[in-house]
């Protein structure tokens, strides 16, 4: 469950009477096809979250007009005081700009902010693409940018989440925003490449994994990503170095006939490191959020080639077990034959 004192909501949900869910705005502002604006008289004390069940309440505000601004708070609706939000509901993730919901173009991918004070100093900070209004709300400059409905981010968890719960087709065409950078979720969600075939093996060819390392390899500078790690194989000698290196994935041989491989590694740093390794303890898949840079070694006793995507995890919020085959429908309790399925994100 997760408490959510002073969250804000441009919009609420209503169960009329027949229990159909009814979604409601606030006073004043456009309404979306099938919403309807608050009122008093129907909606009070009958309110719920629009994700999950948790009950909400409306609260008029306390605007003032100073000079030509609006100050204060405006009307929203509002968490019930000790009411907590579905541990799976995505509602406290979005950023609420003081805008109106109808402001956003809900065709537009989803724009998702990083919100760790670690990974920010990570990145340049000049030139970002929002800037704080008056009120303390977040202002985008960019109107590209600013038509596209916001979510804020503080670690892998987060974005497994939005993954369950909000649009596949959104999220796919969404735009991480992290300082001054701009990432396409392609690039940002690197992960193996699950899908089906005929004869019920997975097959694997990685493109995000190739593109990574290309991108690398041409720019040189770290790269924010959130990245698979498929901790499942046994890593020998691995976890006492607290270093965990996921499935390596063959890339090909070159025209000296070396094979290369790239190794997706993570290594663990830092106060939070004993904390950090229990959550990574288990043979599992996860997700980590961080920069990654391009290591490329040479295996003497073997010849081969490691092109290491080097990962360094030093607070727990960065690290998440993320099962991504059973959210893509690949693993069920009873196998399908018919259907090919895919990870769409
Ligand atoms: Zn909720």
């Amino acid at each position: 469950m997760l408490f959510t004192a002073g969250l804000t909501m441009p919009e609420a949900r209503f169960i009329d009477p027949e229990g159909r869910s009814v979604r409601v705005q606030l006073p004043g502002t456009r309404l979306q096809a099938g919403a309807v604006h608050y009122d008093k008289d129907q909606h009070k004390d009958k309110l719920v979250c629009i994700c999950c069940e948790a009950p909400v309440h409306f609260r008029v505000g306390a605007q003032t007009i100073s000079g030509d601004n609006l100050r204060g708070p405006r009307p929203h609706f509002a968490s019930n005081r000790r009411a907590a939000h579905a541990a799976d509901c995505t509602v406290p993730l979005r950023l609420d700009e003081g805008r109106d919901p109808t402001e956003y173009d809900l065709t537009l991918g989803y724009r998702i902010h990083i919100n760790t004070g670690q990974l920010k100093e990570q990145f340049d900070v000049k030139a970002r693409p929002y800037a704080r209004r008056p009120d303390r709300k977040i202002m985008i400059n960019d109107p590209a940018l600013a038509a596209r409905e916001p979510f804020s981010v503080r670690g892998a968890a987060d974005f497994l989440r939005i993954m369950r719960k909000d649009n596949k087709e959104r999220l796919r065409k969404a735009v991480i925003v992290n300082g001054s950078a701009q990432i396409d979720w392609k690039d940002f969600f690197v992960r193996y490449a699950y899908h089906q075939e005929k004869q019920k093996q997975f097959v694997r060819s990685e493109p995000r994994f190739h593109h990574l390392v290309k991108q690398l390899e041409k720019f040189g500078s770290p790269q924010l990503v959130l990245m698979e790690f498929d901790l499942t194989k046994p890593q020998p000698g691995k976890r006492q170095t607290l270093c965990a290196q996921s499935s390596r994935i063959y890339i090909g041989q070159d025209d000296k006939k070396v094979s290369h491989f790239i190794v997706p590694r993570l290594y663990i740093e830092g106060p939070k490191q004993a904390e950090i390794a229990r959550i990574l303890a288990d043979k599992d898949r996860f997700m980590v959020l961080g920069p990654v840079r391009l290591r490329t070694e040479m295996d003497v006793a073997t010849g081969e080639v490691c092109h290491y995507l080097n990962m360094v995890a030093r607070d727990p919020a960065q690290v998440t077990k993320a099962d991504l085959p059973r959210l893509a429908g690949l693993v069920k309790d009873k196998p399908t034959k018919t259907r090919q399925l895919t990870l769409e994100i």
